[in-house]
């Protein structure tokens, strides 16, 4: 885009070209060798780390960079322009795990878990999910029952992202009986690491995107916690994953948005480069206004994107925001992809070109992280409230 809408400082600058040139270099010669083979690269974690890239939102005084959640999503974006398989790991660390040990954790949690989250020692993940219970996340089943100074937690997560890699699983689990059900008020969130007996790694997920970014179920057979890993309080820990779903859409809108980016930057290279009728494809109006759309739908996702991220740093009630940042953002990225891909035409859908992979990543925006449908529903709710 020819203005920066985003009015950069100079340290977002810098942020920004530290995470372009990471992305250059570490990831896009691999990528495709890495989407074709559903490959995860762990030596990219501890890289990541050694950049501060895993310990954006945590505070200096846990190691981390402290940075306002803006210039974490520039950062975001421009890994995800790269490889959406990376964005999601460091969406994922970045806004669950790491934010939920901040918001909700003792000071023994923050300092036993947090500098290594930061230095990229331990790699977090998120365990809401269930085979039986997605949308409708308050109907998890995974049982947790309180045994001494232990917790012993019986059932499955599915979908679980880096969660074969994971050092630190924030886990929502029952905390309230069979007998006495108490909904989504009778729910715990635990810190799990993969040393516990009784922590078993499932079934890797074959995925049509997001190759590079390993999806596994989890299984718990009488896995015993340490009553010490119990994050706050033992019947809040939904309360405490939906709050920071909230946060973790922004990231998930950023990883949209540079899937969308590259989409649009991919396709107006070629447009200049492809001839057809003796001139450039990009001399087509038909081309031109494919790209017009992509090119406004992007500025518009970012914007609203980084006003939602404002919104929420100045302690604003953001749930409508980041909503539609989300819903935004992740429909641009699927129009986008598929905008690209006609562009291209037959080269598009083809693995020769990389805009065959970003139509196959895009898609999953709208679903994780709570569904385009799911954004509505908040959205629609949020509007609602402002108007009773
Ligand atoms: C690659 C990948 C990575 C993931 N990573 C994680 C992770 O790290 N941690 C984690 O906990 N989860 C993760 N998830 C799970 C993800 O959050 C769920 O897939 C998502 O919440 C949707 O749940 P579901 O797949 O069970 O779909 P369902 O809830 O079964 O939905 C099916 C369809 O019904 C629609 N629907 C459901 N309820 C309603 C309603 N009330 N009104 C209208 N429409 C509705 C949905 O929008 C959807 O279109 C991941 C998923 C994928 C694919």
């Amino acid at each position: 885009m020819k203005s920066d809408l985003l009015n950069l400082t100079e340290d977002q600058r810098t942020i920004r070209d530290l995470a372009r040139e990471f992305a250059k270099n570490e990831i896009a010669p691999y990528i495709a060798e890495w989407d074709e083979n559903a490959y995860f690269e762990p030596s990219i974690v501890q890289k990541m780390g050694d950049l501060g890239f895993l310990g954006m939102l945590i505070p200096e005084e846990y190691e981390g960079l402290g940075l306002d959640t803006s210039t974490y999503l520039i950062a975001l974006e421009e890994i995800a322009v790269v490889d959406a398989s990376t964005a999601v790991l460091m969406s994922v660390h970045n806004s669950l795990p790491t934010q939920m040990i901040l918001r909700f954790g003792t000071d023994e949690q923050k300092n036993r878990f947090l500098p290594g989250m930061a230095r990229g020692e331990i790699l977090g993940a998120f365990a809401l999910s269930e085979p039986d219970a997605g949308s409708d996340a308050a109907a998890l089943t995974t049982q947790a029952v309180h045994e001494g100074d232990e917790w012993v937690l019986n059932g499955t997560k599915s979908w679980v992202t880096s969660g074969n890699h994971a050092g630190a699983i924030i886990t929502m689990a029952r905390t309230d009986t069979p007998r006495d059900r108490k909904g989504a008020r009778g729910i715990g969130a635990f810190i799990i690491t993969p040393d516990l007996p009784g922590f078993h790694v499932g079934k890797k997920e074959d995925k049509l995107g997001l190759r590079a970014s390993p999806t596994v179920q989890l299984t718990f057979d009488n896995l015993r916690v340490p009553a010490t890993n119990l994050l706050g309080l033992p019947h809040m820990g939904f309360v405490y994953a939906m709050q920071s779903l909230e946060n973790g859409r922004l990231g998930i809108a950023a990883q949209a948005v540079g899937i969308a980016r590259a989409a649009l930057e991919a396709a107006t290279a070629y447009a200049a480069e492809r001839h057809q009728f003796d001139r450039p494809i990009r001399e087509f109006q038909a081309i031109q206004f494919k790209l017009a759309d992509m090119a406004t739908r992007v500025a518009a996702s970012r914007t609203l994107l980084h006003a939602a991220a404002r919104a929420k740093d100045r302690g604003e009630n953001v749930k409508q925001a980041t909503s539609m940042a989300k819903l935004f953002a992740s429909e641009t990225a699927m129009f986008a992809t598929n905008q690209a891909v006609q562009i291209f035409g037959g080269y598009g859908y083809v693995k020769d070109y990389p805009v065959e992979r970003l139509f196959r990543d895009a898609k999953v925006t709208e679903i994780y992280e709570g569904t385009s449908e799911i954004q509505r529903i908040v959205i629609a709710r949020e509007q609602y409230h402002e108007h009773r």
